[in-house]
């Protein structure tokens, strides 16, 4: 018989140690605006003091096996421990919170040796390593297979040339998950490696990009010639695209615990747009209250999508062109929500007094809108992926799925080109 904690034992015990160890949740749940509230290595020095806390009464990496730091209990053990913390106040470490815990620990522990996991999920619980994407390329993006930053072998060693771009937080991470091209003979998709990578390590330079909203989120980075060593490639050398897909089903949205328990309910209506209504004095306008129903409507109809697929992947967790669909709704409504508030907020939300946070809030949700139909996969991806795997149509055709990546290369005349064998 198991001795196993029950759950609704650890649930108790959960609630009393939250109770005693944590601050409340901020009002409004803390609402940070993509934009204006900036992350940096400074600002999350508490924040990773916050998990540590965690980490060391047990409550981070609950459903982890033990030998990698965590505490070898269920999923269930780790929804009933977010359900109770949902009212207070958790670390949050903004874009890289999503990227380290939801997507690059998930993926290192369905493809990394045990040396490996060892080595790096411990330090990833207790806060002390945020993990950054390094995936798209100035030149390979929705065809992520078409990498062109290379890992060359030498000796217990590898050495990577080349450059990401897009990678969000990447200033304040400490490690990254980087595809390389190891293969150059192989077809696209069988040549790539992944591996991790730290932060600081020499030859690797890290460029902040501005953006529309005003920050400085996404980084490029340059790869001169940087060494690391075996020990740090996550999978099978050149089965790193088994690897990605793994990664972009984590990325749409897989296996993120919730901390939900019973049936979604439609929830408080559109708060923030309801807020910015009454500040305009547009309540009454019919036109407006329309706008509120259909933002309100589609974000219940999405969480209920969500946790429809949330519960179709449990059974069948690489299931590609599920994960989709939910990534595709989210593509889809939340630019709608960004029109719906500038439409609400007018004038109002193209130019605002100092201090009025509604219309700062509409425009920049506007503009950051976008972020949801490009990034992971962008909406002509989903439906692509929908198309062949969830629905069977042909596959899009290609000219270069077959062929040594070589070759590819060599004909599309790229500048950057692979030195011959
Ligand atoms: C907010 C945000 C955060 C991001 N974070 C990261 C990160 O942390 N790490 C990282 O590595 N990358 C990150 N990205 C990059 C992101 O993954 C890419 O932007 C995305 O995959 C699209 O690639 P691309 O920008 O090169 O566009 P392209 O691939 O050049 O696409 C341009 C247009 O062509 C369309 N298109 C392309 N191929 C097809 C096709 N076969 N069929 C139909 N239409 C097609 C696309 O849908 C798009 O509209 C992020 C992007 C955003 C917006």
């Amino acid at each position: 018989m198991s001795d196993m904690i029950s759950v609704e034992e650890f649930r108790s015990q959960a609630a009393a140690w939250l109770a005693a160890n944590l601050e409340p949740a901020e009002e409004g749940g803390g609402r940070r605006i993509r934009g204006v509230d900036h992350y940096t290595r400074g600002s999350v020095v508490p924040e990773r003091a916050l998990q540590k806390k965690l980490y060391e009464a047990g409550y981070a990496g609950i459903a982890i096996a033990k030998e990698y730091g965590g505490q070898g209990l269920t999923p269930a053990h780790e929804s009933a421990f977010l359900s109770e913390a949902a009212d207070y106040r958790m670390p949050d470490f903004g874009v890289l919170g999503g990227t380290t815990f939801g997507v690059c620990l998930n993926t290192m522990l369905v493809h990394g040796t045990p040396q490996f996991l060892a080595r790096h999920v411990p330090p990833i619980l207790a806060g002390d390593r945020l993990v950054v994407q390094f995936f798209s390329e100035p030149g390979a993006g929705s065809d992520l297979a078409g990498v062109t930053t290379r890992a060359d072998r030498d000796g217990d060693n590898w050495v990577l040339n080349g450059s990401k771009i897009w990678s969000s937080g990447a200033y304040y991470a400490d490690w990254g998950m980087c595809l390389a091209r190891t293969d150059w003979d192989q077809p696209k998709h069988r040549g790539l490696t992944w591996f991790a990578v730290p932060c600081d390590a020499k030859g690797l330079t890290i460029e902040e990009i501005k953006e529309i909203n005003g920050d400085t989120e996404f980084c490029q980075e340059f790869f001169d010639d940087v060494m690391i060593g075996d020990e740090d490639r996550i999978g099978d050398v050149n089965e790193g695209w088994r690897v990605s897909q793994t990664m972009l089903v984590f990325e749409r949205g897989a296996g993120r615990p919730s901390g939900a328990s019973g049936p979604i309910t439609p929830g408080e209506l559109a708060p923030d747009l309801v807020a910015m209504a009454h500040h305009l004095g547009r309540t009454d306008d019919p036109e407006v209250r329309q706008l509120i129903a259909e933002a309100h409507t589609n974000y219940f109809a999405q969480r209920q999508l969500s946790a429809r697929i949330a519960g179709l992947l449990r059974k069948d967790p690489g299931n590609s062109g599920v994960a989709a669909y939910g990534k595709l709704a989210a593509g889809t409504f939340g630019p709608r929500r960004g029109k719906i508030g500038m439409r609400i907020g007018r004038a109002g939300a193209l130019a605002w007094d100092p201090g009025d946070r509604d219309g700062m809030e509409a425009s920049l949700n506007y503009l950051n809108s976008r972020v949801q139909s490009i990034a992971g996969g962008t909406n002509e991806v989903q439906r692509n992926g929908i198309a062949e795997r969830a629905l069977g149509l042909p596959r899009e055709p290609s000219f270069d799925l077959h062929r040594p990546f070589r070759e590819v290369v060599r004909e599309s005349g790229g500048e950057w080109k692979p030195p011959t064998a």
